[in-house]
């Protein structure tokens, strides 16, 4: 597969969102390309994509086709896949086949027995066809997506009803024990290397539960995060803290943009700043639909107003605690992403 030109976007674009696609939309859609293009990504190897039982030579190829819906489909690697630090962080896999359900078969690298797997897509980057600009100069969502999280389906819909053409999507893959996260460059058809990547050092990952990446992706995806505050907040969540300058050396940006990006998720009661060691954490409870709840000893807000914030936060977490399978609310095995009978159908234990 080869890259989108930016006149193949703009056909592509029109094709999608029809009489929809205002002048504003079409003058703005060459530079966001370019800007896309041009930013600093580390490509690992191109993907195919197989949606409801065709080959499509893009993912923006698919979307134009109307009567695709993206109920089924397939991802699969091309070249030498798990090799060398570039996939550090990431699980290898050859191809992962996407089921109507919302689940998948992860098919490893190097052979072996395929994993079961609930999969989710994120939107990244993106333009809206129409209705105005997508996001302020700072990357902060000037209208408020609708759900940005969810299966293929529900991103093929959300593409077409906004209208909107992604740049970037996150492939989250829950395997029983942890969530991977993909990123996939849809304008180079290229799986990205994570932007960790030679940045920050493997041993200060710490691993998360599938649960309680769902709680956190769920978060992300409700489209009203700035990106950059996104991807701070998903880091964030996979290390014992980090500072600014870490952040920024991460992400290629100034130490600036990092702090304005972050003081949204920490008025949100989402981070909090230890500033003794100027490290940014995890509210690590705003995260966990099934924890011990708001009277936790290990819940240490002390500020009275921004801990009846945070026990909302708890409290609305709890209730979404439902099966991203069948819906059915979550009581029991709280570490687990599932309900029990799905769990027992689907295999993930
Ligand atoms: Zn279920």
């Amino acid at each position: 597969m080869a890259t989108v030109s930016a006149p193949e976007l703009e056909q592509f674009a029109a094709a999608l969102a029809n009489e929809r696609f205002g002048p504003e939309a079409r003058r703005g859609l060459p530079q966001a390309h370019e800007q896309y293009a041009a930013r600093r990504r580390l490509p690992l190897v191109p993907f195919a994509l197989w949606i409801d039982g065709r080959d499509f030579p893009s993912f923006y190829a698919a979307l134009a086709e109307r009567k695709v819906q993206g109920a089924s489909g397939e991802i699969r690697l091309g070249g030498p896949v798990g090799r060398g630090p570039s996939w550090e962080f990431l699980f290898p896999f050859r191809r992962l086949v996407l089921r109507e359900d919302g689940t998948g078969d992860l098919i490893p690298a190097e052979g072996g027995a395929s994993r079961r797997a609930v999969v989710r897509w994120l939107l990244r980057e993106h333009v809206r066809l129409a209705g105005g600009p997508s996001q302020a100069p700072d990357g902060a969502p000037l209208t408020p997506l609708p759900e940005t999280f969810g299966t293929l389906l529900e991103l093929v819909a959300l593409c077409r009803s906004v209208p909107l053409v992604p740049l970037g999507l996150a492939l989250l893959v829950y395997l029983p024990e942890e969530r991977a996260r993909y990123e996939l460059d849809l304008v180079h058809n290229q799986l990205l290397a994570d932007p960790r990547v030679g940045r920050l050092a493997v041993a200060r990952r710490v691993a998360r539960t599938a649960r309680f990446s769902w709680g956190l992706d769920r978060q992300v995806g409700r489209g009203r995060t700035s990106l950059l505050a996104a991807r701070c907040l998903e880091l964030l969540a996979e290390t014992h803290g980090l500072t600014a300058v870490e952040l920024a050396t991460i992400f290629g940006c100034s130490r600036e943009l990092i702090d304005t990006g972050v003081e949204g998720l920490t008025g949100r009661g989402l981070v909090t700043l230890d500033r003794r060691t100027a490290r940014y954490h995890v509210a690590l409870e705003a995260f966990l639909p099934s924890s011990a709840g708001p009277t936790a000893p290990e819940l240490a807000v002390h500020d009275p107003a921004l801990r009846t914030s945070v026990q909302e936060l708890l409290a609305a977490a709890e209730s979404r605690a439902t099966c991203p399978l069948c819906g059915a609310p979550i009581v029991h095995g709280r570490d687990r992403l599932v309900c029990d009978d799905c769990a027992r159908t689907v295999g993930l234990g």
